[in-house]
């Protein structure tokens, strides 16, 4: 069986950094941690100044294919004019059979000096033969070709079927209108699978539907899966699963059956987020309520029969105070035996922070959406107030409730080094934290949230995921995966002397 004997100057323990440590690793668990040298066969490395041993990050809310997909389709961020774009997809078509959809991401026409988008009838030019779709940088717009308009349902809202213009339902929900191929999926799970490695991201907690599971299955199979997968299923599949009796936590290793996501809200950006006080830039509009309370409850009764863990999407404090409420009723007092989730958690009262708390109702909040959209004149304060914003993902506030949390990405983007920095350096200063904290939160503070033993700890007994920093910036220099290095920067060998 194979070992490594890992020397650490510095290394994460029982959430916070402890000196000269020892860990032995056997097969693909940690079989000691010590501060003693420890003498036995196998790699010796050694971790010195400057340079960190932590457990390999968990990434509590992702969507790992949905970023792979990104990564792999061409896209157009980079053409500066309307004709290029039209040459870049030109290009691209001829990379895809003639069955394939193209799906191309990317394009901003507002730094196009001819300031407008494609028509349908100039991609039908470039692309006659294929199904084209470009979606534009916000998600929310885009084109087609008419081959691809010809497979949009007649009755699909927001489709101008002249100019070939789509608009909010068709390119938010591309892949339910256009489908993608196995083959496309299992390219999309490696392209991602590279990146999140290079991240130090060990675990993930994934969603999706039944093609995804099989993607995950097939590279499982072919033991290609080398990141840990926590799958959840869509609310559509509920009776499926049930009917099935899989169970959280059904899996191995590597891939486990998570629980069931429901969406009670919506975004800011999109206005959709439920409030109980109306936008400030539209002064009609609270947002959109999908699940009220009692809906949300009659869920988690039915999940509670069938053993399976309810994540609960909720953003503005109307949907907070109904998934709290929810799980409240619905668990019947039992202390939140199946962790139900709620994810985002963004604008909490404090109420309702405090209710969570002693609930036991588990949060996965993404602090990089602090910084990306709750800063001073952002986009949380455009939509919501100054007085608002000031409450978005309050994480010092949570870790001060004694609620159980932990951190994920949502992927926008997928780093955990940049949340961790986000939350240090929380626009809102007394919400911040110190680096010990957001690491935890970023490792071990993820067993609250899923059932996914022996993962986000350097512990005996523990697989031995587990990566080594640079302390300076948390970049990733090497990562292993019960106990296999599947990445490393080039220079790690003179670092560290494997
Ligand atoms: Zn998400």
């Amino acid at each position: 069986m194979k070992q490594h004997i890992i020397y650490a100057h510095k290394a994460f323990i029982d959430g916070k950094f402890d000196e000269n440590v020892t860990i032995r690793i056997i097969g693909d668990k940690i079989a000691s941690v010590t501060k003693e040298r420890v003498p036995g066969f196998g790699s010796y490395i050694s971790i010195g100044p400057g340079y960190a041993l932590l457990p390999a990050f968990v990434d509590t809310h992702t969507h790992m294919i949905g970023r792979g997909l990104h990564l792999v389709r061409p896209k157009l961020d980079k053409a500066r004019t309307l004709k290029d774009a039209l040459e870049v997809v030109e290009q691209a078509v001829k990379n895809y059979d003639l069955s394939e959809v193209v799906i191309i991401e990317g394009y901003d026409e507002s730094f196009w000096p001819e300031g407008r988008a494609p028509t349908r009838q100039e991609l039908d030019q470039v692309a006659p033969a294929r199904p084209v779709v470009l979606r534009r940088i916000c998600g929310h717009i885009g084109v087609a070709n008419s081959k691809a308009l010809s497979m949009i349902p007649i009755e699909t809202p927001g489709v101008d079927r002249r100019g070939g213009l789509l608009v909010e339902t068709v390119p938010l929900n591309i892949s339910d209108y256009f489908p993608p191929t196995d083959k496309e999926l299992q390219a999309a799970l490696s392209a991602a699978q590279k990146e999140f490695w290079s991240l130090g991201i060990g675990t993930v907690s994934e969603f999706g539907k039944w093609e995804f599971m099989r993607v995950y299955q097939e590279a499982l199979r072919k033991r290609q899966l080398k990141i840990r997968v926590y799958f959840s299923y869509y609310l559509e599949l509920f009776d499926a699963i049930k009917r099935l009796g899989l169970q959280s936590g059904f899996g191995d290793s590597y891939l486990r059956i998570g629980g069931i996501k429901l969406f009670a809200d919506g975004s800011v950006g999109a206005r959709t987020a439920a409030f109980f006080d109306p936008y400030n830039d539209d002064p009609e509009n609270f947002g959109k309520l999908f699940f009220d309370a009692k809906r949300i409850a009659d869920i988690i009764r039915l999940a509670e029969e069938a053993g399976l863990q309810v994540i609960i999407h909720a953003i503005g404090d109307r949907a907070i105070e109904a998934a709290i409420d929810g799980i409240s009723h619905g668990t019947d007092g039992n202390k939140n035996m199946l962790h139900h989730r709620i994810e985002h958690f963004e604008f909490p009262t404090k109420g309702q922070i405090e209710r969570a708390a002693s609930l036991n109702i588990r949060i996965s909040i993404q602090p990089n959406f602090a910084v990306r959209w709750g800063v001073p004149n952002g986009m949380y304060e455009k939509r919501l107030g100054k007085e608002r914003m000031y409450r978005n993902n309050p994480i010092k506030s949570l870790i001060d409730s004694g609620v159980k949390f932990a951190f994920g990405s949502d992927a926008m983007p997928p780093s955990p080094a940049l949340g961790i920095k986000a939350a240090m350096m929380h626009p809102i200063p007394r919400e911040r934290i110190d680096m010990e904290t957001g690491i935890r939160l970023y490792t071990e503070a993820a067993q609250d949230l899923m059932f996914m033993p022996g993962i986000g700890k350097i512990q005996r007994g523990y697989f031995a995921d587990f990566i080594i920093v640079k302390l300076i910036d948390l970049s990733v220099q090497a990562l292993a995966i019960g106990g296999d290095f599947v990445y490393m920067v080039p220079e790690y060998r003179n670092l560290f002397r494997v």
